[in-house]
């Protein structure tokens, strides 16, 4: 048998070592905790489960659905997107829903990527960006993005030949893995740059909603001109502690959106009917349960940022997403530092390098783990970092 080499050509799973670790801990019974999920372990809120169940009981909900999804779920998303960022979509031309936002970021390269494009992707990333532009055989440009940027791309360094031959540019705020926010002047940048260049702009905002001290992020799609170039990936995973539903939405460009829903028209044949209800009931029911989550994570993120800086590691307290971003001290490998916490401390958290090269010298740390869990966490960091000092 032979495979085809985009399948070679994936990249091997860097936690091979700390899963392997995890796993024989665990084995011998000693007790794990785990920081390295970017899951939200809150419940989906009740009045979207019950909308879910009365759903599944309609026989309409247990047929192929539709592609592009149902209309009032594409209505549901453009009141949303109006409410909360004051912009407005046509929901039959400029919003298509997704079996979850990495369905969608995965594919739309199909739609700009020929064999040896090039895509314009951040690094440290959400590594889809660059594994779905490598599916459509195209290469990906790299962005660092560094702490003296504010972990924003420097888009004037982009050498021109490069920004030339490249057709789309990835951006995503507020940022996973550096929990970095964005503001409206720098995604006008984005867009003259895009204008300039004649770039499609794709922009992954899944962490919108999860922010901290009254803070509200920016939508790429309010900068002016950006319907124009580009698209924005929602999710409902973390906005609504919905990952296990699967589903996401695009909005944006018209040309673009048409595209995808092409492509993805001969792939899948849409999210399950009684999904898209209970993600209708999620966006607009009772909103309460988004302040009650950051106001938990807020909490988290706290108690978290005050052990570390206890513990000698350097972080800048994030304003939103659900990760900590921290310095790592010299010395370490951010693999090697990871593997040491997790060997001398029973705790597992991410090497930045799982992001890409940009990523070594830091760790991420996730706020998705239940309090008792979180305070042993650090009960046990606490514990560590006295026991070195001797
Ligand atoms: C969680 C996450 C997603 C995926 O969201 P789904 O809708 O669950 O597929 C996309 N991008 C980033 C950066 C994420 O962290």
């Amino acid at each position: 048998m032979r495979m085809a080499k985009r399948v070679e050509e994936l990249p091997p799973y860097l936690f091979v070592e700390i899963s392997r670790k995890i796993a024989e801990k665990r084995a011998k019974g000693d007790d794990v905790i785990s920081l390295a999920i970017g899951d939200p372990d809150i419940p989906t809120p009740q009045h979207v489960i019950e909308r879910l169940c009365q759903a599944a009981q309609d026989p309409a909900n247990h047929r192929y659905p539709e592609s592009e999804g149902l209309p009032e779920f594409r209505s549901a998303i453009a009141e949303w997107y109006e409410k909360r960022f004051g912009v407005t979509f046509d929901p039959d031309r400029e919003v298509l829903p997704l079996i979850g936002a990495k369905e969608g970021i995965g594919h739309i390269a199909l739609c700009f990527i020929d064999p040896g494009d090039v895509a314009l992707v951040p690094d440290p990333a959400y590594p889809v960006f660059s594994i779905g532009t490598m599916f459509a055989g195209g290469f990906s440009y790299y962005l660092p993005l560094t702490e003296e940027n504010d972990f924003l791309p420097d888009l004037e360094h982009i050498p021109q030949d490069i920004a030339r031959k490249a057709k789309v540019i990835w951006i995503n705020y507020p940022n996973n893995p550096t929990a970095a926010v964005a503001e409206l002047d720098f995604f006008e940048r984005v867009v003259a740059f895009a204008k300039r260049y004649d770039l499609a702009v794709c922009h992954d905002g899944p962490y919108t909603e999860v922010s901290f001290d009254g803070y509200r992020p920016t939508s790429f799609m309010q900068a002016p001109g950006a319907k124009e170039v580009g698209v924005e990936f929602h999710s409902l995973s973390k906005s609504y502690n919905m990952t296990g539903w699967r589903v996401g939405m695009v909005v944006g460009n018209a040309r673009i959106i048409d595209a995808l829903t092409r492509v993805k028209s001969n792939l899948d044949s849409g999210i399950p009917q009684a999904i898209q209800h209970a993600a209708i009931e999620a966006l607009t029911g009772p909103q309460d349960c988004i302040e009650e989550h950051n106001a938990i994570y807020q909490r988290r993120r706290d108690l978290l940022l005050q052990t570390l800086s206890e513990i000698g590691l350097k972080a800048r307290p994030p304003r939103a997403s659900l990760y900590i971003w921290a310095r790592i001290p010299d010395g370490y490998t951010s693999l090697d530092f990871a593997t040491k916490l997790l060997e001398e401390a029973g705790v597992v958290v991410t090497p930045g390098t799982g992001y890409g090269k940009y990523g070594e010298g830091y760790i991420r740390l996730s706020l998705t783990i239940p309090d008792e869990r979180l305070e042993e966490a650090v009960r046990r960091l606490t514990l560590w970092h006295a026991s070195k000092r001797g």
